[in-house]
Formats: structure tokens, C-alpha cells, sequence
């Protein structure tokens, strides 16, 4: 059981979650970097209904290459990228670790889209890097 707490830069959106995180890890694609404006995203999992968010959030909805509708959901306000679903995994949620106050819990177990990481990104040799995203 973990428990994580976070908010956006303005404070509007919070959130609590209480529950297994499912995985965690970073992704280098290019979708996670133009919106999140970083080289790369780190996002925690978890089960959508272990997690209360208070506060309004706008969302954009996009494709990706597995043809999945991907929904970025942030802060109307101050524009902090919060959470993802895929419409094609039901039931599970993204939460973008930098908004994510224990920081403790924070351990990227893969990399993702490595093939496609900025050059001035080095990943950590510890954990395994998939050129594009590992068959689940
Ligand atoms: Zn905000
Ligand atoms: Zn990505």
C-alpha cells in the first residue's frame, strides 16, 4: 500500500492516492516531451479508483502509434501536466511523478522510448531501456 499526495504549481488540483502503485517508469517519447516541455516524463501507475483528485482539470486528447487515444489531463490554471489515461487500458491512471510530494516512492523501474531520448539525456544503466514501448 503506498500513499502519495501532490498538487499542481497553483495548488487548484490536488490529489491523494492510497493503493498499490502497478509500475513507474520514464518515457522518452516525443509526445511526453513536447508536453510535458522536459526531456523526458516520469509517470507512476495506479489504479484510477485508488486515486481522488479535487479540482478541475481541462484535458487534450491525442493518437499514438499503437493507435491508443491517449487523455493528458492539467491544471487549467497554471498549465502543470498531471495525470494520463489510455483509453485503452481502462481503469488506470498516469500521475506525472514531479507533482507527487513523497518523493521516496519515486523509482523508475524501465525506460521507455529510448530510442527516441534527447542526446543530453542519460539513462541509468540499472534498469532496463526499451527502444520504443515493450509489448505488454
Ligand atoms: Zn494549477
Ligand atoms: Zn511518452
Amino acid at each position: 500500500m503506498t500513499k502519495l499526495t501532490g498538487q499542481c504549481l497553483c495548488g487548484n488540483v490536488k490529489f491523494e492516492a492510497n493503493g498499490d502503485v502497478m509500475m513507474q517508469g520514464n518515457c522518452h517519447c516525443t509526445d511526453c516531451r513536447q508536453s510535458s516541455g522536459s526531456p523526458f516524463a516520469t509517470l507512476l501507475f495506479m489504479a484510477e479508483d485508488n486515486v481522488s483528485i479535487s479540482g478541475e482539470v481541462k484535458s487534450f486528447t491525442h493518437q499514438v502509434d499503437s493507435g491508443n487515444m491517449l487523455v493528458k489531463e492539467f491544471c487549467p490554471n497554471c498549465g502543470s501536466q498531471m495525470f494520463g489515461r489510455n483509453k485503452g487500458r481502462p481503469g488506470s491512471l498516469a500521475i506525472k511523478v514531479g507533482t507527487i510530494n513523497e518523493q521516496s516512492e519515486i523509482k523508475p523501474q524501465f525506460n521507455v522510448f529510448a530510442g527516441s531520448k534527447m542526446d543530453c539525456t542519460a539513462l541509468d544503466d540499472s534498469i532496463p531501456a526499451f527502444d520504443k514501448m515493450p509489448p505488454s
